[in-house]
């Protein structure tokens, strides 16, 4: 990215509302809030801090996760918008609660156009001190009214595409007696494991933390796969639960599997990725469909506050019903499905703007 790079035309072409630049001398913070549509409701989207090596990379990820977001948002159901923060730092180094608190200053003075929550280089923690200075702020630890810990709402929602997926291909959304491979064991992967031990599954397991491998084998009934072999393994659902960018040229060959169904985000490296995939037979859940639960939920109690552990949970179920669709949409138009999952998020979005502009023109007769 370049000085070169055109911030209005990149603006235009994708119909962005604002950017923000926030420079803040006496603690430091340079940091841009981007601000990509706001149809369905104030922007939402998490907070990343990343040493980028230029402001312009700042900008640019800034509205191209905020667009993200607005996508992920109008698929899942949630009335919100789509935001982005990105404070240019290395977490490790720069970041002190003076940094995180005049950020905080900043999105109050927005003014609730713009909620903001934990990304890479944030944590729970930084949302406390974030929270110091202004309410807008999603993702916070449930003594402070949020709705804490999300993985397992995203677990159940993977739980809820797959077995839509596993209809979808084999006829019956019962997973028993299916191979399934998950890789990564962390927040949601290990929740997933949990979940699916019920399931009478065969599971295999993999992941790079040691640690993390022997908790799993030692209280799930697992095998372990190295972290290279789990691509090639004959599985029926893989469930890729670590990084992104893990479905692409060289993986996608290797695919023995005929469900990927997993939570990590942006699976596919390229775009041509999902057609490749698609291609070799394989039903792709798209990431972020499958795995909204656990935004489903904690946004749950800004529309109905306080939080409720019951209730957000119950809503958590609409990842069943937006996997359904994005299928639907994808056997109806003949489109792959991670083309169908946007078309699901536009189609939302235009409904909701239709919706503003028929009460506009009542105002006005
Ligand atoms: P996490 O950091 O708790 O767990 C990730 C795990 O993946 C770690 O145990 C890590 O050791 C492992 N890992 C990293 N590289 C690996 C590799 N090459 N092979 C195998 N394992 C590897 O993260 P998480 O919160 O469980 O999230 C997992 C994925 O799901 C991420 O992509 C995240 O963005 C996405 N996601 C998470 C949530 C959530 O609720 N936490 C919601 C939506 C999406």
């Amino acid at each position: 990215m370049s000085e070169n790079w055109r911030v209005f035309d990149y603006m235009r072409k994708y119909n962005y509302e604002n950017l923000y630049i926030c420079n803040d001398i006496s603690t430091g913070l340079r940091a841009v809030i981007a601000i990509h549509d706001t149809t369905l409701g104030p922007a939402a989207g998490g907070c990343r801090m990343w040493t980028y090596s230029n402001e312009w990379e700042a900008i640019e990820d800034a509205l191209r996760l905020a667009r993200g977001m607005t996508y992920k948002y109008a698929a899942a159901g949630v009335n919100l918008g789509g935001g982005k923060a990105v404070i240019i730092g290395d977490p490790k180094k720069d970041k002190t609660e003076a940094i995180l608190r005049a950020l905080g200053r900043f999105i109050d003075r927005l003014g609730g156009i713009y909620y903001t929550g934990e990304d890479v280089g944030t944590t729970l923690k930084d949302m406390e001190a974030i929270y110091a200075e202004t309410r807008f702020v999603i993702t916070l630890p449930e003594y402070l009214g949020g709705a804490g810990p999300i993985a397992p709402a995203t677990a159940i929602g993977v739980i809820l595409g797959m077995k839509v997926a596993a209809k979808k291909f084999f006829g019956s959304e019962n997973l028993g007696g299916l191979k399934i491979g998950v890789q990564g064991l962390g927040a949601v992967g290990s929740e997933v494991v949990k979940l699916l031990s019920s399931e009478d599954v065969e599971l295999f397991v993999t992941d790079i933390d040691k640690d993390k491998v022997d908790y799993i084998l030692k209280n799930y009934d697992a095998k372990y796969v190295d972290p290279e072999e789990i691509y090639s393994i004959e599985m029926d659902i893989f469930c890729p639960c670590a990084l992104g960018g893990i479905l692409n040229s060289s993986t996608i060959p290797k695919l023995k599997c005929k469900i990927v169904a997993g939570s990590a985000n942006n699976q596919l490296k390229e775009e041509k990725d999902g057609y490749e995939i698609e291609k070799k037979g394989i039903l792709y859940v798209p990431d972020y469909i499958i795995n909204a639960g656990g935004t489903i939920y904690d946004t749950y109690r800004l529309f109905n506050p306080p939080h409720n552990h019951e209730k957000a949970m119950g809503k958590v179920y609409k990842v069943k019903d937006n996997v359904e669709m994005v299928l639907e949409i994808a056997e109806k138009e003949k489109i792959p499905t991670f083309l169908a999952a946007d078309r699901l998020a536009e189609r939302r979005i235009e409904e909701a703007a239709k919706a503003k502009n028929i009460r506009k023109r009542g105002a006005l007769e």
